[in-house]
């Protein structure tokens, strides 16, 4: 069966040619499928005969809602989406000033390990294929009727693991015929892996890196990102300097406070010592509670971002949204696998 949804647009127009079809036709499926079109009888502007060809030669799947929570605090939904094989993954819609941003899933599961997180308890399962990581902003957009300006790639999953999906993803969501959502408007966040950081690089795009980085010295580190214990920080900010130098884009680093672990006023100062040389932006968590993990959320993050401040690194403390409901990552999928465990 051909994933029609993940093809491009140029792709589309080969497929139409091998069909005898002019290539307009690619043009018109390629704006049903991305306005989410559920099947190909809805495809009326197409002639008939095509219709039943394509549903003889093509799967056309939608994810289904599997669970839905609202928080009553600031409107944040969280979808937890059933995916064709069964599979479940995760979005969070949340409303601020400047838009709706939608955080989506990569992958089923994640095999990076991070000791602090709920999505990477049991493993990685599958990648996600660049159709379903659309469907999520394409589903979440017409269920709740908001519509998407943004996009961050920090739901389940290392998408970096996943990164030619990504990529492709990253195409069709831009797609002028299709959701036209542009790059600046995208993030993506990665636990570091350099290599692929080095490869993401090469392309150019206009998107904001998020670097999940967490601690800033390597017992720290190794001991909460196993992902870390191969390569070390200080390879790490070389890549990110790279980086910087290459795509002209300041890279975000994503530091969730936990207590006693990587709060201490020296851990703010060596943070400060390696971003001298690379410009980027530091993004304070407060830790989610994950039941799983023993970590606790830090009682210091108010002094540990005015120590980086007084040092001349910007530091932003990340607002909680959707604290009612299960919205940080990969809580909500762990729920159901257990309740259908039970
Ligand atoms: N794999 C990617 C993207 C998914 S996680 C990455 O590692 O960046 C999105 C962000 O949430 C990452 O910065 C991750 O470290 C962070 N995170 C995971 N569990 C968390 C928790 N319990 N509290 C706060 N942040 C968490």
């Amino acid at each position: 069966m051909i994933n029609l949804k993940s093809m491009t647009r140029a792709e589309m127009e080969g497929l139409m040619k091998e069909l005898g079809e002019p290539a307009f036709r690619a043009g018109q499926i390629f704006q049903w499928l991305h306005r989410g079109a559920a099947s190909f009888e809805e495809m009326t502007n197409l002639p008939k005969a095509l219709r039943e060809k394509l549903a003889g030669a093509c799967a056309l799947t939608v994810p289904t809602v599997e669970r839905k929570q609202i928080s009553r605090l600031d409107g944040t939904i969280k979808y937890l989406w059933r995916l064709s094989d069964g599979n479940c993954v995760e979005t969070v819609l949340m409303r601020y000033h400047h838009g709706n941003t939608v955080c989506i899933s990569s992958q089923v599961g994640c095999r990076m390990g991070c000791v602090f997180c709920a999505s990477t308890i049991g493993g990685k399962v599958r990648n996600l294929t660049p159709a379903e990581m659309l469907d999520q902003v394409l589903f979440t957009q017409l269920d709740s009727g908001a519509e998407i300006s943004n996009i961050v790639l920090m739901g389940i999953g290392e998408p970096l693991d996943n990164l030619e999906t990504v990529l492709r993803f990253l195409e069709l969501v831009n797609s002028p015929e299709g959701m036209n959502i542009g790059m600046r408007h995208i993030s993506l966040s990665t636990c570091g892996l350099v290599e692929q950081i080095d490869k993401l690089a090469e392309y150019r795009l206009q998107l904001t890196l998020s670097v999940s980085l967490h601690a800033p010295d390597d017992e720290t580190r190794s001991r909460i990102m196993p992902v870390n214990r191969s390569v070390g920080v200080e390879k790490l900010f070389a890549c990110c300097r790279r980086y910087f130098e290459t795509t002209g884009r300041r890279i975000s680093y994503e530091y969730a406070m936990i207590d006693g672990v990587n709060d201490a006023d020296w851990q703010a100062d060596l943070l400060v010592r390696h971003l001298r040389g690379t410009p980027g932006h530091v993004n304070l968590i407060p830790l989610n509670d994950v039941a799983e993990s023993p970590l606790k959320p830090s009682r210091r993050v108010r002094q540990f971002q005015e120590r980086l401040e007084s040092q001349g690194v910007t530091a932003t403390v990340r607002r909680k949204l959707g604290g009612d409901i299960d919205a940080s990552c990969g809580q909500l999928r762990r729920k159901r696998m257990e309740e259908e465990a039970e």
